[in-house]
């Protein structure tokens, strides 16, 4: 005879699996996510993905602030430090993820959702790619800002894509 304890831990595992069927048909793991978005940029990558963390709004805001220490000074000096406090406040605020370059650490926002979650986290991916193949921006020389506008621009074609393709429900 089955000791009662053993009925429910059946029970209870029936029960989450049952839960998790239904997301984890849709939802990819970051490990898929990273591949997709290699593919999108035509590299073969290294296996080894950046460490990945689902982050409270707080919590990017003040690992924004502290990756951002360098463009903050530059503020100050260029545009005084009220305005770059200001600056600095409308980053913290609309930040929904992040590429922590120096760690290799990418943070996503866990108030995300579904694919705009999955999204935001190939668009953080797009940049940890084009750091391991194109090197920091801050060695493009006299082109930084047009090298980081291009980045972002890449980062942000495929963050449309992989949302587009996401919300018609086609695997990525
Ligand atoms: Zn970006």
């Amino acid at each position: 005879m089955t000791p009662p304890h053993m009925t429910r831990i059946t029970l209870s595992l029936t029960a989450a699996i049952l839960l998790l069927l239904p997301t984890s048909a849709v939802a990819k793991s970051p490990e898929e996510i990273y591949f997709w978005v290699a593919e999108e940029m035509g590299i073969s990558v290294d296996p080894v993905l950046p460490e990945v963390h689902f982050v409270t709004k707080e919590y990017l805001g003040q690992a924004l602030r502290h990756t951002s220490r360098a463009s903050f000074k530059a503020w100050e000096v260029e545009y005084g430090a009220e305005r770059a406090e200001s600056f600095m406040e409308t980053y913290t605020t609309g930040v929904v993820g992040l590429y922590d370059v120096q760690n290799n650490v990418v943070y996503v926002g866990n108030f995300l959702e579904g694919c705009r979650r999955e999204a935001i986290l190939a668009h953080e991916f797009v940049h940890a790619l084009q750091l391991a193949t194109e090197g920091p921006v801050g060695d493009s020389g006299p082109a930084v800002a047009l090298v980081q506008m291009f980045r972002e621009q890449e980062a942000s074609s495929i963050e449309r894509r992989y949302a587009a393709r996401c919300s018609q429900g086609m695997i990525p």
